[in-house]
């Protein structure tokens, strides 16, 4: 018999295998820099997974995902869109804090993403919104849909707020990228921006649940 409550606990129990592993690694130069690694936290039967870039300050010290001041205005975000913390799944593409908070390097997506790919195939969410620009160019080209801008990165503000469906790892789910939070916090414009999606990740979610939306 499908035992829920099992596929559950195999769920939790592979999850924290990748932050053991994370907690081990040292495949790329982030490793001798970071006081803590970040491998994500929440829910392992989450149906909307938040995939941000990186840990900054806070996030590197306590160890946890969208901790310092983003985060709280991702915790706002996430009301607009009816959602609470204990129910989704956080994480970032890059599980260790770039020294200043940098921007990624290839190489470092390059070691890091496999991380990534695991908890989206343990987790197997219906939904995984992508916070800025890195996090979406990784996730929609690993799903296989190629969003170029001129200067040949993934443009957010060409994608933003769009639903894409994404194959992954034998399985569909839906994709929305927005704006990095961070971004939304000294910009009203981009503010509001962010509202917008996640009022529209609301409701991509409830056509979900109630059936309208067929993954
Ligand atoms: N910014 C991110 O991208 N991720 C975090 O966890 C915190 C800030
Ligand atoms: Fe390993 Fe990722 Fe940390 Fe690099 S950023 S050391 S690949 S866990």
């Amino acid at each position: 018999m499908f035992c829920v409550t099992s596929l559950s606990a195999e769920k939790a129990k592979a999850l924290a295998e990748v932050a053991e592993e994370v907690a081990k690694c040292s495949r790329c130069r982030l490793w001798s820099s970071r006081t803590n690694p970040v491998p994500g936290h929440g829910n392992q039967d989450a149906e909307v997974m938040f995939v941000g870039e990186a840990p900054g300050y806070n996030e590197d010290v306590e160890g946890k995902p969208f901790v310092g001041a983003a985060g709280k205005f991702l915790d706002q975000l996430l009301s607009v869109a009816g959602l609470r913390r204990s129910e989704v799944f956080i994480t970032n593409v890059l599980k260790c804090r770039p020294p200043g908070n940098r921007d990624p390097l290839p190489d470092e997506v390059e070691a890091c993403s496999p991380y990534l790919d695991k908890q989206i195939s343990i987790i197997r969410p219906k939904l995984v919104v992508c916070l800025g620009r890195h996090s979406a160019s990784y996730v929609l080209s690993r799903g296989g849909v190629r969003v170029r801008s001129r200067a040949g990165g993934t443009s957010i503000s060409v994608v933003r707020g769009q639903v894409f469906r994404v194959r992954f790892d034998g399985f569909e789910f839906l994709v929305v990228p927005t704006y990095h939070p961070a971004a939304g916090l000294y910009n009203p414009k981009l503010r509001d921006k962010l509202m917008e999606d996640f009022l529209s990740i609301g409701r991509v979610l409830r056509g979900i649940r109630e059936g309208s939306i067929v993954i």
